[in-house]
């Protein structure tokens, strides 16, 4: 599905609604009507979900094989990627701890799906909330999945994909198996989003009698928030972490990468950049090119700081917009869960909205959000496109110094 079709189809539905809303308020049978097929298209998002993270969540545990078999340096990249990400996030979801204008704003009356079990318990003890945690976690994969208990899809996974590669003979046929697995349920996934224009004009036409003046307001709000947050990793974070781990100042950093982040900005697109992150590191910042041949195609695919920001941030605002509290349990959920599907977000324009939905659903948003989200994601895409790549390029820097 070609994204430009996003806006038309969401500006369609919401005018439809508005002129319905004002000029025919008793043409229920047109809200039934774009009501069923909102449904039907989040359910049928639902149904691939599951299965979708499950195995390529496997899939990618054996893909990984390859790269802790590079010894030290996979070693260093894989702890770069995961620091950087962790403190991505943490920025995100401190700042927007401190920083919510939207909450002047009342909350959409769409009714949130009911938290289930741990998440729902507000006043639960922190003992609680831990072993809620770990049940979540540990829970059987059959009921996991059926459930669509994120987390607990998740672990299963990553267990099953680390048994799995521990034990499998390097000639073994099954990675293979699992990646035509998954391959086969992104092309389920596909059929599904060929529907997407027509399942946002739905849920456009549906939440527009919610969608204010004061909608768009908080959604502006949102948005600077998570500028300033992404500015504040790209500018200073990173720039300073590379200063202290291998001496370039920021200054000197930005002169030698600038055309390569630009193009990252203007493509928000990390693997179209690929090329010239690249030779920006060979040539501009001196790293071996063996190992920037090893350590930029990994980034570029699995260490997205700045779409790890903001799943955050977005998990948090969206949270507010459905009226939904956020206990502690939930927010230690959304740091994991963003961990794992910024990693597993292709570096392609919007590629984090699949990984949003996962978020989303883990902590019992309504996916009718991501809707939302779609009316300011462009324009975001851009910047933390630019920091996903800064963050790569500092990575082989520290790859090439400590390996
Ligand atoms: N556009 C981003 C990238 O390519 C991914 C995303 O956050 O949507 O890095």
């Amino acid at each position: 599905m070609n994204s430009r079709w996003f806006a038309p189809m969401l500006l369609a539905g919401a005018l439809l609604g508005w002129l319905l809303a004002t000029f025919a308020p008793d043409q229920s049978w047109l809200f039934e009507l774009t009501r069923i097929v909102q449904t039907t298209f989040l359910t049928a998002l639902k149904m691939i979900i599951a299965p979708l993270i499950f195995f390529s969540l496997i899939s990618g545990v054996l893909k990984l094989r390859q790269t802790s078999s590079m010894g030290r340096l996979g070693g260093v990249t894989l702890t770069y990627y995961f620091a950087t990400t962790s403190i991505a996030i943490c920025i995100g979801l401190i700042v927007v701890f401190f920083i919510h204008p939207w909450t002047a704003y009342p909350p959409l009356s769409v009714m949130p799906t009911p938290p289930s079990g741990l998440l729902s318990q507000q006043d639960a003890s922190l003992g609680t909330l831990i072993s809620g945690v770990l049940t979540d976690m540990f829970a059987n994969p059959f009921s996991a999945l059926a459930d669509l208990n994120i987390l607990g899809i998740l672990t299963s996974a990553l267990l099953l994909g680390l048994a799995a590669a521990m034990t499998l003979p390097s000639d073994s046929k099954w990675p293979d198996l699992f990646d035509q697995i998954t391959q086969t349920i992104f092309t389920l996934a596909r059929w599904v989003l060929n529907f997407l224009p027509l399942g946002l004009f739905a849920i456009a036409h549906q939440l527009t009698a919610d969608v204010t003046i004061d909608t768009m307001v908080s959604l502006g709000q949102f948005a600077l928030v998570v500028l300033g947050a992404t500015a504040f990793h790209g500018l200073v974070v990173l720039p300073l972490m590379a200063w202290w781990l291998t001496g370039i100042s920021p200054w000197r950093f930005f002169q030698q990468t600038n055309q390569a982040l630009f193009t990252a900005f203007i493509t928000s697109s990390s693997a179209a950049t690929l090329p010239l992150s690249l030779q920006t590191a060979e040539e501009r910042l001196g790293v071996d090119r063996n190992k920037a041949a090893f350590v930029l195609p990994l980034g570029a695919t699995i260490n997205m700081d700045g779409t790890a920001l903001f799943e955050g941030i977005a998990a948090v605002f969206l949270a507010y917009m459905f009226g939904i509290d956020l206990n502690v349990a939930a927010i230690v959920m959304i740091f994991l869960v963003t961990m794992l599907a910024s990693a597993g977000a292709p570096g392609i324009p919007s590629g984090s909205m699949a990984g949003v939905q996962v978020v989303l659903i883990s902590v019992g948003i309504p996916l009718e959000g991501i809707a939302l989200l779609l009316l300011i994601e462009r324009p975001l895409d851009t910047f933390r496109t630019a920091v996903n790549v800064e963050g790569d390029l500092i990575g082989s820097m520290i790859a090439d110094k400590y390996s």
